[in-house]
């Protein structure tokens, strides 16, 4: 059931789209006797990629519940179901209807984080009769220009900068005289510890209630997705109260080793120490400032507990990438989402959408992705990634794949870790290298490579692992765009001292590996 106004006219129509959950925001905190606040469920936003079941369950639960809140603080709303019978599933086409019927002469949208969003209101803005305003989110630190302000006239975007820049601004862990508290901005040297099954790692935390009346009106729409609706143990947050359970839970039980297990990777644990927040900040159901907050009370409340190095490791994920990403997109877009710096065009693997592939790292990884709508970061860059990359993947099937299957995927957040940071089709806007590695790495910060099918240590062979020979295929084709970068400079040290018939070998197996690869 969808819930509807009681009134027939209103002066102003308030648009709320999917992620723009802000309990906090100034508009809710007066009630407005005129005022009728929409929330619409829609094949447009279901459908512009696949997407994995729990998201789409995830982003329908948290708007009704929403909806719901509104309601009882004695707003007025119309909350529009994917099943309604007058629903359009077009954004402009359902506004028009509604403003039209309720005799609407003011619409206010706020201000959609995703380009194509953002297009589509601006455009009709500026056509349409409707007296319309656009009105900030209040959810970020920054304005969406901050970042392409502070970089006028460069290149590259350097993080590590404006994270410093929001941290002064906002005088977070800084002392009176304006100093990083631990006399460092950066603790990551501290955090790169691999996960040896030495310390308990507390279980994840789920949610129960049963979803299954949204499962049906999912399928009754014929919405197509893919993945495991979970709904005996929902693990994403749906209201406040839980996304502000799942704070405390991490504050609890795996901010103390957050930092130092960051970038580790294990076959049992799928989210070790990380927060799962993701999914509470994108739908905005929390807002950074309150997770930093409360995070950095923990820290000052008991700092042998929670050490500098972990709660500065975990602040930097949400004022630093968090935010600067935002920066990118805004300052990029809509040329970054067709950038392809190595023009790759291989198509995506068809165990992608499985996980039935020999390799135990990309087993594992995607298994969890798909059964779970959630990967961790190591396992989405030096795994995922990382092979996508060394293969050649199409960055644009890629994207469609990232921002179909976890639960936080949003395009302002994931194109640019995707595209950007993960597969350098950017040409280094967002990271100064590429981020590959061969088996090396992977084994050195998980246990996947215990009984796989390959041979970490092989670089030619029936069992040597896909990634050693493909990571110097990598750099070998990649000569003219990489050799220069004074980043990469030992890769081609390396390279260059190899013995032609060892490089024709180790070329002639990754060919056979690309030429095989949905056999891998
Ligand atoms: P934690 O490890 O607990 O980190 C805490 C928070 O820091 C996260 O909730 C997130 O809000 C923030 N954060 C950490 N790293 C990043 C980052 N690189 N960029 C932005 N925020 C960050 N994140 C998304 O929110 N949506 C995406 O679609 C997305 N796609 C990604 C694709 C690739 C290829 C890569 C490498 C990373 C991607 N990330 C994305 C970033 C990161 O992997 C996720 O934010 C994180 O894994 C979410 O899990 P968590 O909440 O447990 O994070
Ligand atoms: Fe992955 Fe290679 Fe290790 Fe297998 S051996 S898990 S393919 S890195």
């Amino acid at each position: 059931m969808g819930i509807r106004p009681t009134k027939n006219s209103y002066t102003k129509l308030r648009l709320i789209l999917g992620d723009q959950l802000n309990y906090e925001h100034s508009w809710f905190q007066l009630k407005e006797e005129d005022t009728l606040y929409v929330i619409m469920e829609m094949r447009q936003e279901t459908d512009y990629v696949k997407h994995h079941v729990q998201k789409i369950i995830a982003f329908f639960a948290s708007m009704y519940n929403f909806s719901h809140w509104l309601k009882k603080r004695g707003h007025h709303l119309l909350y529009l179901q994917i099943n309604d019978p007058e629903n359009q599933q077009d954004l402009l086409k359902n506004l028009e209807l509604i403003a039209d019927r309720y005799d609407v002469k003011v619409v206010e949208y706020l201000l959609p984080d995703e380009y194509r969003l953002d297009r589509q209101l601006s455009d009709w803005a500026g056509s349409t009769s409707y007296q319309v305003r656009a009105f900030d989110t209040e959810h970020f630190y920054t304005n969406r220009e901050d970042l392409a302000a502070l970089f006028k006239g460069k290149k590259q975007y350097l993080m590590e900068r404006f994270y410093r820049d929001i941290r002064q601004k906002h005088r977070i862990m800084l002392d009176a005289d304006g100093n990083p508290w631990g006399g460092k901005w950066n603790f990551d040297a501290e955090n790169r510890k691999p996960f040896k099954s030495k310390s308990f790692v507390p279980p994840p935390v789920y949610f129960s209630r049963d979803h299954a009346d949204i499962l049906e009106e999912i399928e009754k729409a014929g919405v197509q997705y893919f993945g495991t609706p979970a709904l005996d143990a929902f693990p994403w947050p749906v209201s406040r109260r839980q996304c502000l359970a799942l704070l405390d839970y991490f504050i609890e039980h795996h901010l103390d080793q957050f930092g130092l297990y960051q970038d580790a990777m294990h076959k049992e644990y799928w989210n070790l120490f990380h927060s799962r927040l993701s999914f509470a900040m994108n739908s905005k159901m929390l807002s950074p400032k309150l997770v930093i907050d409360r995070v950095i009370r923990a820290h000052q409340a008991n700092p042998d507990r929670y050490d500098l190095a972990q709660v500065e490791g975990f602040v930097r994920q949400i004022i630093g990438w968090r935010e600067y990403m935002r920066g990118v997109y805004w300052a990029q877009m809509p040329g970054y989402s067709s950038l392809n710096y190595f023009d790759h065009d291989r198509a995506l693997p068809a165990w992608f959408w499985t996980g039935e592939t020999k390799m135990n790292c990309l087993r594992y990884s995607i298994s969890q992705s798909l059964d779970r709508a959630y990967a961790h970061h190591i396992q989405r860059l030096m795994v995922i990634g990382n092979f996508a990359l060394l293969a050649g993947i199409d960055p644009t099937a890629l994207d469609a794949w990232y921002l179909g299957v976890y639960i936080d995927a949003i395009e302002w957040v994931e194109i640019t870790n995707t595209r950007g940071m993960s597969q350098y089709a950017d040409g280094g806007i967002v990271g100064t290298k590429p981020y590959v590695s061969s088996a090396n790495y992977i084994h050195k910060m998980s246990n996947y490579c215990e009984g796989c099918a390959y041979d970490r240590n092989e670089r030619v062979g029936p069992k040597a692992c896909p990634f050693n020979s493909l990571y110097w295929r990598f750099y070998e084709v990649n000569r003219a765009l990489l050799e220069k970068n004074p980043r990469i400079g030992m890769a081609y040290v390396t390279l260059n001292k190899m013995g032609v018939s060892d490089k024709e070998a180790m070329m002639a197996q990754a060919q056979s590996y690309l030429d095989s690869i949905e056999d891998l």
